[in-house]
């Protein structure tokens, strides 16, 4: 019998007709682009409250990050930038994956999506990447055992693996998607990425009507750069869906452009989908906002506000392939407010509002 059986459905908070949510800007461009999410949404009239918790990313003893979590169990929904990590802090667990941890947020969905006007080294992707968000390389057991060897433990469970492989062939079937390819290295990891692929397997087996095969990593990224076309719904362990997201989202516009999801059963957090904080970048008016918008985007449709997504998803599309209009990472030359000003003309002048 199945471990998990259905996807229960997750609580979300509402005062007023308003939706209640909680923002995370992070570090580096993280603060600018949320600024600009706020901006978009009072003109777009979108309902949601946002309510703003600053993580400091060098403190473990800031009270912060337990009133985010207390915040995002209240409101069962938040956004956010990512929060540094730097190697400085090594002491310091990454509060991003702390975060994900607490929250049993154990799904990332990233939808790789070719987007109309985006200049792009492939055309026509449409490609699901489902990735264990919770365990694998990041279980952050680490430690050295005498000078100079360092160890550091990889943890796949069955149950994990199974809710994986069971999200993403209930995610198939409820989409239309036809093929789902486990991605792993079970010829070296045999046991931990032998269970993970195992488990795909048998999950498999109780969705006759989806096609399943498996790819070796070293080999699905080169047939990513080649072939990706061959690829639908893609599922792996959380390191290898983190390069593999990386990859992707560089053969279609970059890290600027799309956005990630992460559910668990009873919460779900919005994001840029390749999780840069940008430090470099911060404060010069350059940042790409799509990503954060297309994760604001993500939002409103979860909360069900599909008419708000849909009119600043429209200006968007207006913005990029009709106007043009494009950051310098996307080979354009506007800067970020051009961008956003442009993206809320294109909401003032739309003949339907929300
Ligand atoms: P760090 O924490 O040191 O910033 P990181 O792993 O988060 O490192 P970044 O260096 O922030 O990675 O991002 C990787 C690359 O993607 C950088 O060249 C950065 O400028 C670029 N990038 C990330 N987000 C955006 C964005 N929204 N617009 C344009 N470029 C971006």
């Amino acid at each position: 019998t199945p471990l998990i059986k259905k996807q229960a459905p997750i609580p979300i908070a509402m005062y007023g007709g308003r939706h209640a949510v909680t923002m995370l800007p992070g570090g580096g461009i993280g603060p600018e682009l949320m600024e600009y999410v706020r901006e978009v949404f009072k003109y777009a009239g979108a309902p949601i409250d946002f309510e703003v918790i600053d993580i400091d990313p060098r403190s473990e003893e800031s009270d912060a990050f337990d009133y985010a979590i207390t915040s995002i169990k209240r409101n069962g929904v938040g956004i956010k930038g990512n929060i540094e990590t730097k190697s400085e802090s090594a002491g310091v667990t990454s509060r991003n994956v702390a975060l994900r941890n607490e929250l049993d947020l154990y799904i990332n969905i990233l939808h790789c999506k070719s987007f109309p006007g985006v200049p792009a080294r492939q055309k026509d992707i449409d490609i699901v990447i489902i990735r264990q968000n919770t365990e694998g390389e990041y279980a952050m057991l680490e430690h050295e055992s005498v000078d100079g060897v360092v160890e550091s433990m990889k943890v796949v469970t069955e149950s994990n693996s199974e809710r994986v492989a069971r999200y993403a062939f209930e995610f198939a079937k409820r989409t239309g998607r036809k093929k789902i390819t486990t991605i792993h290295k079970a010829n070296i990891m045999k046991l931990s990425d032998g269970l993970f692929l195992q488990t795909s397997k048998k999950i498999a087996k109780e969705y006759p009507e989806i096609e399943h095969n498996d790819m070796i990593i070293d080999n699905c990224c080169m047939q990513l750069v080649s072939k990706p076309h061959q690829f639908d719904v893609m599922i792996m362990t959380n390191l290898y869906g983190s390069i593999v997201s990386n990859v992707l989202c560089g053969l279609i516009g970059g890290a600027g452009l799309l956005s990630g999801r992460n559910y668990g059963d009873h919460y779900a957090i919005f994001e840029p989908g390749t999780r840069n904080t940008g430090t470099a970048i911060a404060g010069k008016n350059i940042a790409n906002p799509l990503a954060m918008l297309n994760a604001s985007i993500d939002m409103l449709n979860h909360l069900g506000h599909k008419q708000h997504a849909n009119l600043i998803k429209n200006a968007m599309m207006k913005t990029v392939a009709e106007d043009h209009l494009l950051t310098t990472d996307l080979g354009g030359t506007a800067k970020t407010s051009e961008v956003v000003q442009r993206i809320i003309d294109h909401i003032l002048q739309a003949d339907i509002r929300a």
